[in-house]
């Protein structure tokens, strides 16, 4: 056998990729859900709600009556949000193929907005450029995501932070409440902590309103219609408990 064959040989080299792959602007996580909010809330904090979320807590009654109590009088819903909830409850808004979405848009219409459950607070009060820049992201980052961005998608959720910026350029401290990661990754670039509908629910387990349980029943039913990401979830009941004995639950404060 020739020797000359098993000689090391630039053909036995597995061949040279000359196309680099692009460096990858896109966030390597999918969601940046507040780790800095203790598990029970900030009671002194303003908060701002989107669509999805109020729309979860409306999946059942007695869930708007729990949050309407815990976040009495620091509630703030934007205008944009208002007008997707009325938009989505309006029979000739074309969402009446998903029944359970619609007839829960209409309680959220009825027994959020129409209670006066939450202050609504008007566009004009953020700055615009706020606004424009960060609806624009929410845009970019659902098309490299490879979603539809429907005209007139993600106005909430923008002008939601765009508020929460303005406050919190007030003095306020302000927490956003949404489901959707693409926002909450948004949300963090500004320095806005952003929670999801299992932490608004661990707030109520810890203000003593729903046994764990009971919680992830709740969360369980509503992922349908407003889904949190996988990752964020949570996936046991204990996720949702209460590590508290005492009444003002100060052990829950070293957690998130
Ligand atoms: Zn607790």
């Amino acid at each position: 056998m020739s020797t000359e064959l098993n000689k090391p040989s630039p053909r036995m080299m597995p061949p040279r990729i000359n196309r680099v792959p692009p460096a990858s602007t896109m966030p390597e996580r999918r969601h940046a859900f507040s780790p800095d909010i203790p598990r029970r809330g900030l009671p002194q904090s303003v908060v701002f709600a989107d669509a999805g979320v109020l729309l979860c807590v409306c999946g059942r009654q007695t869930c708007i009556v729990h949050f309407a109590n815990h976040y009495s009088g620091r509630l703030r819903i934007a205008d944009c949000v208002e007008d997707e909830i009325r938009r989505l409850a309006s029979p000739s808004g074309g969402y009446t193929k998903d029944g359970r979405l619609y007839s829960t848009a209409r309680t959220a219409q009825f027994h959020i907005l129409d209670a006066g459950i939450g202050v609504i607070e008007p566009s004009e009060a953020c700055d615009a450029r706020i606004f424009d820049q960060v609806h624009r992201q929410l845009v970019e980052l659902a098309e490299r995501n490879g979603k539809d961005v429907a005209v007139g998608s993600h106005l909430g959720e923008a002008m939601s932070i765009a508020l929460c910026v303005q406050r919190s350029r007030e003095g306020n401290k302000v927490i956003f409440l949404t489901n959707d990661g693409d926002a909450s990754l948004i949300a963090e670039a500004y320095e806005v902590p952003a929670r999801h509908f299992g932490h608004v629910l661990t707030e109520l387990v810890c203000a003593g309103k729903y046994q764990p349980s009971e919680a992830f029943e709740m969360f369980s039913y509503t992922q349908e219609f407003s889904g949190v990401p996988m990752g964020a979830r949570p996936t046991e009941v204990a996720d949702l408990a209460c590590v508290s004995a005492d009444a003002i639950c100060l052990k829950c404060d070293a957690l998130t």
